[in-house]
């Protein structure tokens, strides 16, 4: 990191205020002379300008199809690594009827959309993708269909012999609407060399794919995982990416950074990683997410499974504008013991807290009510 350029507060509200796309190197300058407070203030009076008053969040249910993997990454505390299927009873794989279950249940919860991602299964084809999204297309119309990360789009490309390309419009004729933008992790080699194993593409591929993925008509969001062996450049680093890819083929919808949570995964058991990351790192991730990406992906987003209610409200005052989602179910954190859950009305409660105003959203961040 660099030691910053020695500017004060008025310079780089100035800068920023006007729109002026910053480089790597005014982005770690800006890191460094500002402190924690001024950060906050930055990010939250951009957000009042590029978005406003109003905190969106979806109703969100999720299906974790299967916790078989064949990439076992460190990071990770839910998969269970797919040599082991029939001979032990931690894994699973959804068949038809229990998607179709699944799907009913988010029907009766209101749910507006419905989040599917699971691990890398190397025992299921194509086709089983296809079956069910169409029977979560058919069992609840109405719903949005949010399905997959990009490295697991990329694998079942690569395992079924097809291209991204192909493998997308075949999911998109089966109902899906929007990807999910996970497995972004951080971009920069060495730190994704530790976290991730090489089956989960690099940080450049996952680049590459979301704009194949997203000049095929298919939106999506995009992430972060940070807290554990990243440095602030890379996390700098991955923000201009991002952002930079958005400015040549648009189609994220939003940014969510994700704080990694450590109990119960290889990272943590290795030793690596002590515990979770502190809340001052988490706001101001936030912060300079507003301030480096957010005139080219308006919806900064702060998933509150992962920093807690509390701190989501910090979050939402120093560069947030939207809180995910209700996450119906979710197990991916669920696996590190993070097992909050939530109702519209809390969300509403917490959002009104902070002098916001709550909206639901659909998967595309356009408004439902108010
Ligand atoms: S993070 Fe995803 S790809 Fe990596 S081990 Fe977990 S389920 Fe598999």
């Amino acid at each position: 990191m660099e030691t910053g350029a020695g500017y004060p507060l008025q310079y780089w509200e100035e800068t920023v205020q006007s729109g002026a796309r910053l480089s790597r190197k005014e982005a770690s300058d800006l890191f460094s002379d500002l402190d924690l407070y001024q950060l906050m203030k930055l990010g939250s009076n951009l957000t009042a300008k590029q978005v406003g008053d109003v905190v969106t969040y979806a109703v969100s249910y999720n299906i974790n199809y299967s916790n078989y993997c064949s990439a076992s990454c460190p990071i990770c505390a839910f998969y269970v690594p797919a040599k082991l299927k029939g001979k032990t009873d931690r894994g699973y794989e959804l068949g038809l009827e229990d998607i179709r279950k699944e799907t009913l249940k988010a029907r009766e919860m209101k749910a507006t959309e419905i989040h599917i991602v699971g691990g890398f299964n190397p025992y299921l084809g194509v086709e089983y993708y296809e079956d069910m999204f169409r029977m979560v297309k058919n069992t609840y119309p109405e719903a949005t269909l949010k399905a997959l990360t990009i490295p697991e789009i990329d694998f079942i490309a690569r395992i079924s012999g097809n291209s991204v390309k192909e493998t997308v419009s075949r999911f998109k004729d089966a109902g899906v609407d929007a990807h999910t933008g996970g497995g972004a992790e951080i971009f920069a080699p060495e730190v994704r060399k530790q976290i991730t194993t090489p089956e989960k593409i690099s940080g450049e591929q996952w680049l590459e794919d979301a704009k194949i993925i997203h000049s095929l008509g298919m939106p999506g969001n995009s992430t972060m995982t940070y807290g554990h062996v990243e440095s602030w450049d890379d996390i700098i680093d991955h923000m201009i990416r991002l952002r930079d890819n958005q400015l040549e083929v648009p189609g994220i919808l939003s940014f969510i950074p994700l704080k990694f949570s450590p109990e119960n995964t290889p990272l943590q058991k290795m030793g690596k990683v002590k515990g979770p990351d502190s809340s001052v790192k988490d706001i101001k991730v936030i912060s300079m997410a507003r301030i480096i990406m957010g005139q080219a992906i308006r919806n900064i987003s702060v998933y509150w499974v992962a920093v807690g209610k509390l701190m989501a409200q910090v979050e939402l005052d120093s560069g947030g504008s939207d809180l995910v989602g209700t996450a119906y179910r979710e197990k991916i954190y669920g696996a590190t013991n993070r097992t909050e859950r939530t109702t519209t009305e809390e969300v509403d409660n917490l959002i009104r807290g902070i002098g916001r105003i709550p909206a639901q959203r659909d998967t595309f961040y356009r408004l439902i009510s108010y």
